[in-house]
């Protein structure tokens, strides 16, 4: 422990080497700027969706004064149906208002398309009650390791706009949801889900798949799927963070006087959801969707399944169409990018024989041909006769692009789609050319909140945090804990501390340079004062604390693996807290907070109250 570092003015300690006093004095540091934080304030977005943000400059690491300044940027966005709404009530009602019901053309496709969902469900056995013969709601996303809470959001809001529009609507709703299986293997989310564990790097405990780097530039359903030694060892390491966290919780709880709460965490549950995923999946894209499947059959939803790299195929007239309009396609394209373009790709990927994704070129004369050249083994094959003759040969080894998937899906009239976190853009540009190109585009939303819950992980964050400043007396006992001033003053000592390792390796090197009698034995003295200095002063210690508290914001506002909420919260009861504000009209930028249902409420409650509301934002 160190002896009585002072919180609020320098410090010095001294030493005493061959005969002479060196004392090391802290350099005073007033004035330096601490740390910049960015606010969102979230309580107006408007119809253009204007943002505002404040911004907050911290002088000093023990100032409290606050200079705050705002200013607004206005974010330059097309817009889509559906673009201003802000709640659950306004999202119905314009989705009803713009409910695409099927005619026979459309329901043969969907027919087709049924078979699809129907291979899925059969293979990751869930059963399957969709009724297609009304409207269609829908969302997608990667299938992930575990997926961050954001993905089964969207599912989330799928249901429980299908859920209103059933009391508003007198014809079936089905909800759909595709996994984009047919995407990069080396997108890092498809092998890697985050936990908040203040003690490991960066804040967050990483789950990991190993995919192997010959799966590069190939399509994610090509991975093969986890060995029961790899998904024993997640398992395992799920189970020590619960363990090690709760142990931690009751440790510092204690130890700051707080009342313990009753941590009783089941790991089984989500385990079994592993195991059955495992059991029954064949590639790694499976095993990560029939993961999330579960999870949203847990919650008791009818939610119809499928995989993009199997659809897709359904929409070769609508394929065929954009490409025999690719021209216009492309100078649409260049029209609405922020940044100037120069080359458009063609809309859709080939899937080689390797199982590479190839880009496709449209090439004119003499005749319409593709030709597809494939990023993993740059095979180039061409497909001849005419570009809807040379895209049948091509069939089922398609899928479309980003931005025209959704145009295509016209196909099966989609009347509600929910985007994630990075899709506003593309899908303002697929908007704009399905307007164009005179094609039927879904209403879209988005609903990303944060959720605010003491779970283990963060709650044994903020305690370390507490712990921090009760050990080195860092702040006063009636001042908010700020983790920025908290790292701030153990960044100090540790430079103390540091500047008087470096003075001794100067005389180190200075009596080294005139090899005067004895110098290897006064070297050695010296090592051994530098040695006892670490040791003293316990800078191993303060360095492993100032990386908590560095990585305290983070934890504490990450945004981790829905297994968090699993375990912490339960599946079904987070679903249901979801709908429930969603039903109570909660702004969809509002923070959704989020009960364990347990004593470790009570305890977040208190020990929020104790830390700048800044470790929330
Ligand atoms: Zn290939």
């Amino acid at each position: 422990m160190l002896a009585q570092p002072q919180a609020h003015g320098g410090y010095a300690f001294c030493t005493n080497l061959f005969g002479s006093r060196v004392k090391f004095v802290r350099s005073n540091r007033r004035g330096a700027l601490g740390s910049l934080h960015l606010r969102r304030h979230t309580g107006s977005a408007s119809y253009c969706r204007e943002r505002n943000y404040h911004i907050v400059v911290r002088t000093t690491p023990t100032e409290q004064t606050l200079r705050v300044c705002t200013f607004q940027v206005a974010f330059f966005e097309l817009l889509m149906k559906g673009d201003q709404c802000t709640n659950l009530q306004e999202l119905t009602r314009v989705v009803a208002g713009h409910a695409i019901y099927p005619d026979d053309k459309m329901l043969d496709k969907r027919k087709a398309f049924a078979e699809h969902v129907a291979a899925f469900h059969n293979d990751a056995q869930i059963p399957l009650r969709a009724d297609y013969e009304g409207i269609v709601l829908m969302s997608a996303h990667q299938p992930n390791l575990f997926p961050y809470s954001g993905v089964v959001r969207k599912a989330v809001l799928v249901h429980a706009v299908a859920e209103q529009l059933r009391n508003v609507i007198g014809c079936p709703v089905a909800e759909l949801f595709c996994f984009a299986d047919q995407d990069f293997a080396e997108e890092r989310w498809f092998r890697e889900a985050q936990l908040p564990s203040v003690r490991s790097r960066n804040g967050t405990l990483s789950l990991r798949l190993s995919v192997a780097p010959t799966y590069n530039n190939k399509i994610m359903r090509a991975v093969p799927k986890p060995d029961n030694n790899e998904v024993e060892k997640i398992k395992s390491e799920i189970q020590r963070w619960t363990v090690e966290s709760r142990d931690s919780i009751m440790k510092h709880s204690k130890h700051l006087g707080l009342q313990p709460p009753d941590v009783d965490l089941c790991t089984r549950e989500v385990f079994d959801v592993i195991d059955r995923a495992n059991e029954r999946s064949t590639n790694a894209a499976d095993f990560n969707a029939f993961f999330f499947a579960y999870l949203i059959q847990e919650c008791g939803y009818e939610t119809a399944f499928a995989r993009f790299s199997q659809c897709q195929q359904v929409f070769k007239d609508e394929i065929a169409f954009i490409l025999e309009h690719f021209d216009q396609y492309a100078k649409l394209m260049v029209d609405s990018q922020k940044n100037p373009v120069t080359k458009i790709a063609t809309p859709i990927w080939y899937h080689c024989p390797c199982n590479g994704k190839a880009d496709v070129k449209v090439v004119r004369s003499p005749d319409h041909k593709l030709v597809a050249t494939c990023r993993a083994c740059n095979t180039t094959v061409e497909f001849k006769g005419g570009m809807r003759q040379a895209l049948e040969q091509m069939l089922p080894n398609v899928s479309l692009r980003a931005e025209s998937m959704l145009i295509a899906f016209s196909g099966i009239g989609i009347t509600f789609y929910v985007g994630g976190k990075g899709g506003a853009e593309y899908l303002s540009r697929a908007s704009r050319i399905a307007k164009e190109l005179g094609m039927q585009f879904p209403v879209v939303s988005t609903w990303r909140p944060r959720d605010i819950y003491g779970g283990v992980g963060q709650l044994d964050a903020i305690l370390e945090l507490l712990r921090v400043r009760s050990e080195y007396y860092l702040m006063r006992n009636a001042v908010t804990c700020d983790a920025a001033i908290i790292g701030n003053e153990l960044d100090l000592i540790l430079a103390d501390i540091d500047q008087a390792i470096s003075a001794l390796d100067n005389l180190k090197r200075a009596i080294a340079t005139r090899k005067a009698a004895g110098f290897k034995e006064q070297i050695a003295f010296v090592i051994d004062t530098q040695n006892d200095l670490k040791t003293r002063f316990e800078r191993n210690k303060i360095a492993r604390d100032s990386s908590i508290v560095t990585h305290t914001k983070n934890t504490v506002g990450m945004i981790p693996s829905i297994i968090d909420h699993a375990i912490n919260v339960g599946m079904r009861s987070t679903a249901s807290q979801w709908s429930t504000a969603l039903e109570e009209n909660i702004h969809f930028d509002e923070d959704v907070p989020l009960k364990t249902n347990t004593s470790m409420d009570a305890l977040f409650d208190t020990i929020k109250q104790l830390c700048t509301s800044d470790l929330f934002e």
